[in-house]
């Protein structure tokens, strides 16, 4: 009997789970500004997995250690459009001391790997790369060709990885009308008999600011009229706590009539904290879908308490609807006053 006989075929199945736990074990923290390790050895292991069964995987380096891997595989019918399928290889950055389990071991307990990308995004590419590899083993061509791209930098604006590739590399793209990654949507439990998978259709633009507040610095036992925290402070604090306008897309209208439907209760998108009432845990995201939003989310002044400092930063996650953004610089400017 030779051995190909008496061997047991590995399935995509039996490997997901460790391709998934050797990924978490990469740090690919994505710090945004080139202080984390890269994701360079991401790239390579992934590459090394396609090289194993037949692919020719590239591995394309935007930024010393910042590195994306691309793959083609050829389908039945050429002439056909490619479909991409893409994932990222990243993560946010973490503070381990908050973590019950070490988030770069991919330990396995109470039944669940864990770790940082378990669930963004490095599960993902796990199952795309075990379906990829069972696939190549027993030699089934996709119907059409596929494109694989497992990027850098998704986490901090993708100019590392998917940008990089699409300026500097759009060959590899040729032919692909579709494509698949992370977040399609997410599934809502209506009740024991109805679940409703939600499907994206697009996504909001992003917006992200810095504020800054130049003052005049001084010390901080004298009166000072000229005080750049407290007039950050107040301007972060009125962005923070406004509430824009309900813009209810087309898409978004058309997706609250068939849920309203699906429910059996009406969902009035002008009635808006009524209709998200009804929504349970998918209020958030509905919400968001609604308006745009600008989140403070980070600040930064000062080094000591009696120093008034001379400036005062800070960030805001922006997020604006399809077709308003427009609206969103023009409430920014009324919200935040003169620059
Ligand atoms: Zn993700």
């Amino acid at each position: 009997m030779s051995e190909t006989n008496t061997a047991r075929t590995v399935s995509g199945e039996d490997e997901v789970v460790d391709l998934c736990r050797d990924l978490i074990r990469i740090d690919t923290s994505n710090y945004g500004d080139h202080s984390g390790p890269g994701e360079r050895l991401a790239a390579e292991y992934v590459a090394e997995k396609l090289a194993e069964v037949g692919l020719e995987p590239q591995i394309f380096e935007s930024h010393k250690g910042r590195a994306s891997t691309v793959a083609r595989i050829e389908g039945e019918d050429r002439s056909r459009p490619a479909l991409l399928i893409h994932g990222h290889t990243d993560v946010v950055p973490v503070n381990a001391a908050d973590w019950t389990h070490d988030p770069f071991s991919g330990e396995i307990a109470d039944g669940c790997v864990w770790g940082r990308g378990a669930v963004d995004m490095k599960d993902m590419d796990a199952m795309t790369l075990a379906v990829i590899r069972d696939r190549m083993r027993s030699g089934r061509k996709p119907p059409r060709d596929i494109v694989l791209a497992f990027l850098a930098d998704e986490e901090a604006g993708g100019t590392y990885g998917a940008r990089y590739l699409v300026d500097k590399h759009p060959g590899l793209f040729e032919g692909v009308t579709e494509a698949i990654s992370e977040v399609g949507g997410f599934s809502f439990t209506v009740n024991e008999n109805l679940r409703l998978y939600l499907v994206e259709t697009a996504q909001k633009g992003m917006h992200w600011m810095k504020l800054t507040v130049d003052g005049t610095a001084g010390h901080g036992s004298m009166i000072h009229k000229d005080n750049a925290i407290t007039e950050l402070s107040e301007a972060v604090g009125r962005l923070g706590r406004h509430t824009f306008p309900v813009r209810v897309t087309k898409t978004l209208r058309h997706f609250l009539d068939e849920l309203s439907d699906a429910l059996g209760t009406e969902l009035d998108p002008e009635n808006m904290d009524e209709t998200l009432a009804k929504l349970g845990g998918i209020s958030k995201l509905i919400g968001a879908s609604l308006q745009n939003t600008a989140n403070p989310t980070q600040l930064g002044a000062g080094y000591k308490v009696n120093v008034i400092p001379g400036q005062a930063t800070a960030h805001v996650d922006g997020r604006f609807l399809p077709g308003y953004e427009e609206e969103f610089l023009a409430d920014l400017d009324r919200i935040l006053g003169p620059t």
